[in-house]
Formats: structure tokens, sequence, C-alpha cells
């Protein structure tokens, strides 16, 4: 039987592939014009950083996260025995924990410094329920700003999100942007407490799950989709009515900055976001246009405690990640069309196998001139290899038989025009190697100067 890729799982085919990186690199784009730069971290780490980072209690951690064992230690687990905890890995549930981890580990962030600002795209790892929009194995783009909490930081990374969604075609008549801010270690266990206390008078209402997170993390049950759940918490008190001045002060500054920008958002006070780690700022964006129940395209906030729980110094943190295959979904729902993979400059044919030498180094010739070309490697007819020609769309096909090349010439017809025109090969070849792999177009000649020969 013949082996399909993992559940929970996506390949990425060709044109699908070619428009990922287009999406990466058109979001690295922007997103270094606001001073980010890249940074690459493992795919995976050491599972305390997960629990400490994001939280024990989170379902990401606590029943999510894949973990990844090495053939030698799986052996001695499953002989009963333990493996020490700089073994136990998992794969990235997430980014940020891993980005503050590198940030630490190299004190990129001395004091005093200007923030760190960094940017990252990859896969992640989460052992969900696959559904559509939710996957096990799924593309994230991010962004860390670490060592400033200033309100604008946060407020302009929310706007170069927003641009980027407008850039790569995200419909933004269909999407909203949330924001709340969840207040700090001074305001924020008060109202756990004001939460806790409504969930426990109203828990004849409510999920055994709501009611057991009640105990761990209240807050959670803002998330749970149990219609009871859902219309308990509507009127469950609000973080807004207990933020302290400081934490009101900022929420107010980053919506004043948004304005300022004219960004439309919602307030959400009920917007707690799945993770531990988020203080003050927190933010979801949405899509309604051609997603199932997962119409969270990308989110963020705050997390001013993240670098000391994982044993760096006190650094503020900002930062959001957006998921790849829920915009690309949106994207396609509002009609664009990945746009296709393929393309060539030049198809050369060959008449029989007698040229075939011939061909090859011309096809090497044009490639070392930074020119996309293609040859047939299956012995197919002059017919066949035009249709191959086209179907990689081809824009010129050069044709060369035994007769062209005994006077030194190869035939070359324009696929869009349907012109021939015969060109000295030697020529051709003498144009190719000036360019040197330098980019055509520009200041260099084209493709068609190389192959103008005669009508
Ligand atoms: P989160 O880290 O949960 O805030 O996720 C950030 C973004 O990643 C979400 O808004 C989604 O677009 C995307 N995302 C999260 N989980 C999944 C998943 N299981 N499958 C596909 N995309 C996901």
């Amino acid at each position: 039987m013949a082996i399909n890729s993992p559940e929970g799982t996506r390949d990425l085919l060709p044109d699908e592939a070619k428009f990922w990186a287009h999406f990466r690199d058109t979001a690295f784009g922007i997103f270094a014009r606001y001073g980010y730069q890249p940074i690459e971290t493992p795919l995976f780490e050491q599972t305390d950083l997960f629990v400490r980072g994001i939280g024990q209690a989170t379902d990401v951690v606590s029943k999510e996260m894949f973990t990844a064992i090495s053939g030698e230690n799986f052996k001695r687990v499953m002989e009963g025995g333990t493996i020490k905890a700089k073994s136990r890995l998992s794969l990235r549930p997430e980014g940020t924990a891993g980005v503050v981890r590198a940030v630490v580990q190299h004190d990129l962030v001395p004091q005093g410094a200007a923030p760190a600002k960094l940017m990252y795209a990859g896969p992640m790892f989460r052992a969900e329920r696959p559904q559509k929009g939710r996957q096990r194995m799924f593309n994230q783009v991010g962004i860390e700003c670490l060592g400033a909490e200033d309100p604008s930081v946060d407020a302009e990374g929310i706007i170069m999100l927003m641009r980027f969604y407008a850039a790569i075609g995200v419909p933004m008549d269909a999407t909203r942007l949330l924001v709340n801010s969840m207040g700090c270690e001074q305001c924020r266990p008060k109202y756990r407490e004001a939460v806790r206390e409504y969930m426990n008078a109203h828990a004849e209402h409510m999920c055994e799950e709501c009611m057991r997170r009640a105990e761990i993390n209240p807050l959670r049950a803002f998330d749970c989709k149990n219609p009871g759940c859902a219309e308990v918490m509507e009127g469950a008190p609000k973080i807004s009515d207990y933020l302290c001045d400081d934490c009101r002060e900022h929420y107010q500054a980053v919506k004043t900055y948004l304005d300022g920008a004219g960004i439309s958002y919602i307030e959400d006070p009920t917007l707690v976001r799945g993770l531990d780690y988020y203080t003050r700022t927190v933010f979801e964006v949405q899509v309604d246009q051609g997603m199932g129940s997962q119409n969270a395209i990308g989110g963020g906030g705050r997390y001013d405690k993240l670098a000391e729980e994982v044993g760096g110094r006190p650094t503020p943190g900002f930062g959001f990640a957006l998921g790849y295959e829920r915009c690309a979904l949106a994207i396609q729902a509002a009609g664009q069309a990945f746009p296709s993979a393929q393309h060539c400059d030049i198809f050369v044919a060959c008449v029989d196998d007698s040229v075939r030498a011939e061909a090859f180094s011309l096809v090497q010739a044009c490639r070392d001139a930074g020119v996309t070309a293609e040859m047939d490697h299956q012995h197919r007819s002059l017919k066949s290899q035009f249709k191959l020609a086209d179907k990689v769309g081809s824009r010129m096909v050069a044709v060369l038989g035994p007769d062209e090349l005994a006077a030194g010439e190869v035939k070359v017809r324009n696929m869009s025009t349907h012109h021939e025109r015969l060109v000295k090969l030697d020529q051709a070849k003498a144009l190719l190697a000036q360019f040197g792999g330098e980019p055509f177009g520009g200041a260099h000649a084209s493709i068609e100067d190389v192959f103008a020969g005669e009508e």
C-alpha cells in the first residue's frame, strides 16, 4: 500500500511552494522596513522551555506538543528508564519561546541597548485534531521585539501586520482586528479572581472542562466553544474594569497610535488568547471569507515577563505570528489563484538524437548565462517536445536538427508570435557567454536579443 503524508500535514506542491516563498519574502520585505531582522531557531527545543514559557496549563503544552526523542532515549523510556531534562525535547508549537530563548542565550539585548527586532518564518507543530485551517504541521511568519515596553512597539507591529495582509491579497473588507489589554501582574490577579468567582456562581451552566479551568486559569473559559459556557461568559466581569492606571494608559496609547494610522479595530474585552505569557496588549485578526470555524489568521501581543520565565533578565517583549495556510485559504476564497510556478525562457528541441549533445550544450550555455532553459530528457518526438515546451510555459523554442547543425544554425520560434528565425549558433553562444549569469533586462540584452537572428 502506498504511504501518504501524515494526518494533519500538507505537501506544498510547486505552485504553492512558490507562493509560500513569495508570501514569506513579502512579509520580510515589509517587516524589514520597520527594522526587523531575520532569525532562525531550531525546530525543536527542550520541552522545559515550552512548559516554562508558554505554561503547563495551556492546551498547546498540556495536550498538543509533539515530543521528539532520539532512538537511544526512546529505547530507555520504553524499558521504563528516565532521560535527562536536557534530552527531553519537543517540536516547537510556536515561535516566540524559541526566539526569546535565543535572545537570552546570546544576550541580544544588553542593558541599555536598542530593542532586538527579529522576524522568522517556518513550520510549527501541534497535535491538534485536523480540520479545515487546522493542521498538525503548519507554517507561520512571526516577529518578536524585545527590550522596549513602549506602546509604539505594539502599535507599529499591528500596523505592519495589517499592511502585510493588504499587500499579500487577504480580503481586507472581510477582515477584522480585535484588540484588548490583559493587564499586568498588578491588576490581572484581581481580575482572574473575579472571573473565577463568577464562574463558580454559574457552575451549573458550564461544562466540566471550564470548571476544571476555573481552578487553573479561569480566563481560558472565554475561548470555550460550548454554547452554554459562551452565554455565561458573556456576562462575566470585563478586564477593562480592572486595569490599573499604567495598563489603562498603555492600552489607550496603542489605540491612539492605531487611530492615527487609520487602522480600524474592535475592542474585545473577552479576547484572552490561548497562551499564558501575554501581558497588556493582545490582538487577533479574523477573516470570515473562505474559512471554516478556524478563522484566526494571526495574532499576538505583549509578553513582558517571558524573558524572566526562561531565565533572562527582565526584558519586555511584543510579538505576533500569522498562519500561512489560513491566509492562503482567505486569499483563494477572494478569487486569487497561486501564480504558476512554471517559467521557462527557452526550450531546446531536438529533431533527432544525433543533435542531442549540441542541444545539451546550448541549454547549459543558456543556464550559465542566467536564462531558464529546458530540453527533453525522454527522447520524445518533435511534436511532443513542442507540447512539452508549451506546458512549461516556454517563451521560445530553439529547434536543432542535423541540417541546422551542419550549417552552424538553430531555428528559433517565438511561441506567442509564431515567428521563426535562423540564428547562428556561435553568435548566440558568444552573446550568452558575455552575460555570465548576470540577470537579463536593465542594461543587459534580453534573451530575444541573443536569439534575434534573421527572419
Ligand atoms: P497562535 O500561536 O495560536 O496565536 O497562532 C497564530 C496563527 O497561527 C493563528 O492565527 C493561525 O493563523 C495559525 N495557526 C495556529 N494553529 C494552527 C493550526 N493548527 N493549523 C494551521 N494554522 C494554525
